[in-house]
């Protein structure tokens, strides 16, 4: 395993001591009064914000895999709540992408993949047992489409959201930035 930790911290007390951070100054609100749900996939790292026109400050981005909400009171729509309501958030996005790991993710090979890095079935079971249904925990969605009107639909529907605010959902190349929109927040204004 290359260990990165070292170069990292090394970066870093050049990256403050040569004020690098000075282009990157900003404040805690979002200039663009936008929250994004968006993927943590590697290729969107820097060409999401080109490709949408975001810079430092702008937006909250929330990440995770498949930029998926799956519990309507877990942390992810908790995030949204706190843009919405603390930091003057007033637009919801949320950014699929395609060729998504999501949408390929087999729960039973993951399953399986846990066991052969030391996961005792023991374990595994205990938490079957319990009522954590791994492979519907791990599941992510058919096709990307349907993976983001679901959670448009899942923000939309949620109890906590305050009125009036437009919830979209867009697809994006991973390769060319390229936004294919498949949710029109404002239509139901
Ligand atoms: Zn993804």
């Amino acid at each position: 395993m290359e260990k990165h930790l070292n170069s990292i911290l090394e970066h870093n007390r050049s990256f403050v001591e040569n004020k690098e951070y000075e282009s990157y100054l900003t404040g805690r609100f979002p200039e663009k009064k936008l929250v994004i749900i968006t993927c943590m996939d590697t290729r969107l790292v820097e060409l999401l914000p080109k490709a949408m026109n975001f810079k430092n400050g702008d937006v909250k981005i929330i990440k995770n895999a498949g930029a998926i909400i799956s519990q309507p009171f877990g942390s992810v729509m908790r995030s949204v709540m706190v843009a919405l309501y603390e930091l003057h958030a007033e637009e919801v996005i949320v950014v699929g992408h395609y060729e998504c790991g999501m949408a390929s993710l087999n729960a039973e090979d993951m399953i399986q993949h846990m066991r052969d890095r030391g996961i005792s079935d023991e374990v595994l079971s205990t938490l079957e047992n319990s009522g954590i249904r791994l492979s519907k925990w791990l599941r992510g969605f058919d096709n990307i489409t349907d993976g983001v009107k679901n959670t448009v639909n899942l923000i939309k529907n949620h109890p906590l959201l305050p009125p009036n605010v437009p919830v979209h959902g867009m697809v994006i190349d991973p390769n060319t930035g390229a936004l294919d929109l498949v949710v029109e927040g404002y239509e139901n204004e």
